[in-house]
C-alpha cells in the first residue's frame, strides 16, 4: 500500500526517515550517528507524544527501522520511567538478551543496570533498572505475582505479529489491567487510584488494524523505512532436499554474484549446523581468486558471545553467510545482507489434534506463511537492492497461507490455562484476540483436573498454585512436587533439567551414530532413557569435579576451573554429547532448586540407586504419556488408543517392555514415542487418568495420588 493509503488508518503518523546504514559496536560517536540515522529517529517527538496522550498505541514499522532498540530509549529519555519501569517483551530469549545488550551499550551503561533483561532461568536487573527486556513468558509469570504490574509504567509488546501464546495472554491481561487501573476497580497499597498503564504494541507486518481494534481502536503509528527493491527468484521445480539445494544455491551465488553478505533461513539448529559443515567443507574447492567465506550460525540456543559476531562486519575480502532460524525474520536485523536464501520452512510447535486429540505438542517442520516469506525476502533489501532465492516454486508460494496461525490456536494450552486460572481469569471468557477452540480449552481444563490442579468445580487448588510456581509445564511441575513424598528430588531435578533445556543433548548424525551409540553404552540404564539421562548428567559432573580437585591439588597447574572445563569438553566430545546442553541443564537445575526451596522441598534428598521412586514420580506427571504394548509389538497410548512405536533412538526399542512412559511423540511415517522408560503396569492403578475420562467427563471420580 502507498504511504497515502497508510495515512488513512486512524491516527496515523507517517514518519519518513533515512536508512540506517553505518553500523558499529564502537565509540559513542558512532553509536550516536547510528541512532540518528535510523528511520525511527525523525519520528521521535511524534512517538513520545502519542504514547503520552494515549493509553495504547500500535507502532508499525519495517524490520530494522529501530522500533525495539530506540522506542524504549525515547520513552525513558522523555521521562516515562520516572514512576515505573518500561518492560519490552520479546517472544525469544536470545533476542531479549541481545537487544538488552545493544540498548545498554547505546545508553553507555553496563548491561543489567539501567537496561537489563529477564528471561527464563536468567535475570540481569537491579533495583535501578528502568528498561527491562524480557520474554513474553516472563512477564506473564510476573503477572502471577503482581496482577496489576504495579512496578511498570509502560509495557511494550514487541513482535506482536508473531502472536505467540504468551503474547496473546499478555494482550488480554493488559487490556484488563488498563481497565482496572483506570476505573479504580483496583487500588494500590495505600488505597489510592493507580496510574494508568501505557501499552505499546509493536509489529513488523501490516496487521495493525487488528491490534488497534482489539485495544478499542487505538491510534496506529507507521514508521516508513526505505526498503530497496529485492529481486525474487523462485525455484523452477520443487526442491527435494532443501539442505542440498541451499548448499548449491549458496555456492552458485558465491561464484557468480558481487560481494554482499548472505542470510539463509533454515528450520532448525540441526539444519543450521549441518549446512555450516557442508559449506565449510566445500569452500576450499572454490577457485582461489574468490572471496573468503565466513559462516555464522544464529539460533535460539546459541550463547550470547557467539551471537554478537553476526553484527560485526566481516574482514575485508570475506563474504559473511549467516545461517538462521526465523529469529532473523523480524526480531534481529543483521547488517550487510544483500542476498537471502529461503528454504520456505520453519519449525512450529503445534497441538496434536490429528491423532484423536492426544493433547500433546509436537515440533514439526512446516511451510512458512506468505507474510513470513515476504519478511524473509525483505531482509535482502535493507541497505541496497538485493536478491532473494526461494527454494520453492512460485506455485508453492501462491499456496502458502497468508499469515501464520496464532500459537494459541495450535499448541498445548495446559500451562497457559493454569496461568489464567492463577490470574483469576475464566479461561472460557478471557479476552482472546483469537479464541482457541473450545475443545482445546476444555481439554486443558480436564488435564489440569486430572493433575489435580483444579477441583471438580474447576476451581484452582492449592496444588494447582504450587504447580504454576515452577517454570515448567504443569505435568513436569507435578513430577517435581511428587518427588518430595517419594524422596528422590535430587534425581528428579537432574532429569527434569535435562528434559527442559533447549539445546540438544545428543549430537550425532548418520555418520557418527554407531560410534556415538558405542561410546554412550555405559550410560544406558535398563529401565530406559530417563535414567540414562541421569547417568549422563552425573558422569558429566564427576568429570567436572574430579578434574577440579586434581587440578587444584597441583600447585603450578593452570586455574582449576579451566582444567576441569577442558576435561569436561573433551569428555562431551568423546561421547558425542553437547556440552552446552549440560551447562544449560546445570543452570536450570539451580533455578529449580530455588523454586523447591520456596516450596519447602529439600532438593538434596536422594533415593540412591533405587530406580522405582524416580519412575513412579515421572509417571505421576506423565501419565497421559503412557502406553501399553499390544500383541503385535506396537503400543496403545492410554486413554486415547493412539497407536505408537518406540523411536529407534530409545534404548528400549528392542526390549519393548509391557508398559512405557515417554516424553514426546514424533510423527513421521509412523507415530514414535521418544524419551521412553519402562514402568510397572501395576503402578498405573495409582494414576488419576484411569479413573477419570480424559476426553470429556469431568465428573468422574479419581483417586488421590499426590498431596
Ligand atoms: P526493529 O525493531 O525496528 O526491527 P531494531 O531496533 O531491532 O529495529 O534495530 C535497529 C538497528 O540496530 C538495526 O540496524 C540493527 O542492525 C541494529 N542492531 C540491533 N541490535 C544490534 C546489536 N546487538 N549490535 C549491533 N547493531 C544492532
Ligand atoms: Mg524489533
Amino acid at each position: 500500500p502507498s504511504p497515502k493509503k497508510k495515512r488513512k488508518i486512524n491516527g496515523v503518523v507517517v514518519v519518513n526517515g533515512a536508512n540506517g546504514r553505518a553500523l558499529s559496536n564502537g565509540t559513542s560517536n558512532d553509536i550516536k550517528l547510528h541512532r540518528t540515522q535510523l528511520p525511527i529517529w525523525t519520528g521521535k517527538a511524534a512517538l513520545v507524544s502519542a504514547v503520552k496522550n494515549n493509553d495504547t498505541v500500535v507502532v508499525l514499522g519495517e524490520t530494522g527501522s529501530g522500533k525495539t532498540t530506540q522506542l524504549p530509549q525515547f520513552l525513558h529519555e522523555a521521562g516515562l520511567t520516572r514512576d515505573g519501569i518500561i518492560a519490552v517483551t520479546q517472544p525469544r530469549r536470545v533476542a531479549a538478551i541481545s537487544l538488552a545488550a545493544r540498548v545498554a551499550l547505546e545508553q553507555g551503561t553496563p548491561l543489567g543496570q539501567l537496561v537489563g533483561y529477564n528471561v527464563r532461568f536468567d535475570e540481569h536487573t537491579t533495583r535501578n533498572t528502568r528498561i527491562k527486556f524480557c520474554t513474553d513468558g516472563m512477564l506473564v509469570r510476573e503477572l502471577l505475582i503482581d496482577s496489576d504490574l504495579d512496578r511498570y509504567s509502560v509495557v511494550v509488546v514487541d513482535e506482536a505479529h508473531e502472536r505467540t501464546l504468551r503474547t496473546d495472554m499478555l494482550l488480554g491481561s493488559l487490556k484488563r489491567i488498563q481497565r482496572e487501573r483506570k476505573t479504580g476497580e483496583k487500588r494500590d497499597r495505600d488505597g489510592k487510584k493507580m496510574k494508568p498503564l501505557k501499552v505499546v504494541v509493536m509489529s513488523a507486518t501490516l496487521d495493525a488494524e487488528r491490534f488497534s481494534a482489539f485495544f478499542n481502536r487505538c491510534p496506529v503509528l507507521y514508521i516508513s523505512g526505505r526498503q530497496h527493491p529485492v529481486q525474487i527468484c523462485h525455484s523452477k521445480t520443487p526442491v527435494e532436499d532443501f539442505q542440498d539445494a541451499a548448499l548449491r544455491t549458496f555456492l552458485q551465488l558465491h561464484l557468480d554474484h558481487p560481494p554482499g553478505d548472505v542470510l539463509v533461513f533454515l528450520p532448525g539448529q540441526d539444519d543450521i549446523e549441518s549446512l555450516a559443515k557442508s559449506i565449510r567443507a566445500y569452500i576450499p574447492q572454490v577457485p582461489p581468486s574468490q572471496q573468503k567465506v565466513l559462516v555464522l550460525p544464529l539460533y535460539g540456543a546459541l550463547p550470547p558471545e557467539q551471537q554478537k559476531k553476526i553484527f560485526d562486519p566481516p574482514p575485508a575480502g570475506t563474504r559473511k553467510v549467516v545461517l538462521a532460524t526465523n529469529i532473523a525474520e523480524t526480531s534481529i536485523t543483521i547488517p550487510g545482507i544483500r542476498y537471502v536464501i529461503d528454504t520456505g520452512l520453519c519449525k512450529e510447535r503445534s497441538y496434536h489434534t490429528r491423532h484423536g486429540g492426544s493433547g500433546l505438542d509436537e515440533l514439526l517442520v512446516k511451510p512458512i506463511s506468505k507474510s513470513s516469506a515476504q519478511q524473509r525476502s525483505g531482509r535482502a533489501g535493507r541497505e541496497a537492492p538485493g536478491t532473494c532465492f526461494r527454494l520453492y516454486t512460485e506455485q508453492s508460494y501462491n499456496q502458502l497461507t497468508n499469515a501464520p496461525t496464532p500459537e494459541i490456536q495450535r499448541c498445548d494450552l495446559n500451562s497457559a490455562i493454569l496461568d489464567l486460572k492463577c490470574l483469576g481469569e475464566d479461561p472460557m471468557e478471557f479476552a482472546y484476540m483469537d479464541r482457541p477452540l473450545d475443545d482445546s480449552i476444555r481439554g486443558s481444563l480436564i488435564t489440569l483436573y486430572a493433575l489435580q490442579a483444579l477441583d471438580s468445580q474447576g476451581r484452582l487448588t492449592r496444588l494447582g498454585r504450587r504447580l504454576a510456581s515452577f517454570p515448567l509445564e504443569p505435568a513436569l511441575s507435578l513430577v517435581v512436587l511428587s518427588s518430595q513424598s517419594r524422596a528422590c528430588t535430587a534425581e528428579i531435578l537432574d532429569i527434569v533439567s535435562l528434559l527442559t533445556c533447549t539445546a540438544k543433548l545428543f549430537i550425532d548424525n548418520a555418520d557418527t551414530r554407531e560410534a556415538a551409540a558405542d561410546a554412550r553404552k555405559k550410560f544406558q540404564h535398563r529401565d530406559g532413557d530417563h535414567l540414562t539421562l541421569l547417568n549422563i548428567f552425573r558422569s558429566f559432573e564427576d568429570v567436572l569435579s574430579s578434574n577440579l580437585s586434581a587440578a587444584s591439588s597441583q600447585a603450578n597447574g593452570g586455574p582449576a576451573h579451566t582444567g576441569s572445563r577442558r576435561a569436561a569438553r573433551e569428555w562431551c566430545k568423546a561421547h558425542f554429547l553437547n556440552e552446552k546442553a549440560l551447562n544449560e541443564a546445570t543452570t536450570i537445575r539451580t533455578q529449580l532448586r530455588g523454586n523447591c526451596e520456596r516450596e519447602k522441598i529439600d532438593w538434596k534428598v536422594s533415593c540412591g540407586d533405587d530406580a522405582e521412586p524416580v519412575l513412579r514420580c515421572l509417571l505421576d506427571g506423565l501419565f497421559r504419556k503412557s502406553a501399553i504394548k499390544a500383541p503385535d509389538g506396537t503400543y496403545r497410548q492410554i486413554g486415547m488408543q493412539q497407536v505408537l512405536k518406540i523411536h529407534p533412538s530409545s534404548s528400549l526399542v528392542d526390549r519393548k517392555p509391557p508398559t512405557i512412559i515417554f516424553d514426546e511423540l514424533l510423527i513421521t511415517s509412523a507415530v514414535y514415542a521418544r524419551g521412553v522408560s519402562a514402568v510397572h503396569s501395576s503402578w498405573l492403578i495409582d494414576t488419576p487418568l484411569l479413573n477419570s475420562n480424559a476426553r470429556g467427563n469431568t465428573t468422574a471420580p479419581y483417586t488421590n495420588g499426590h498431596t
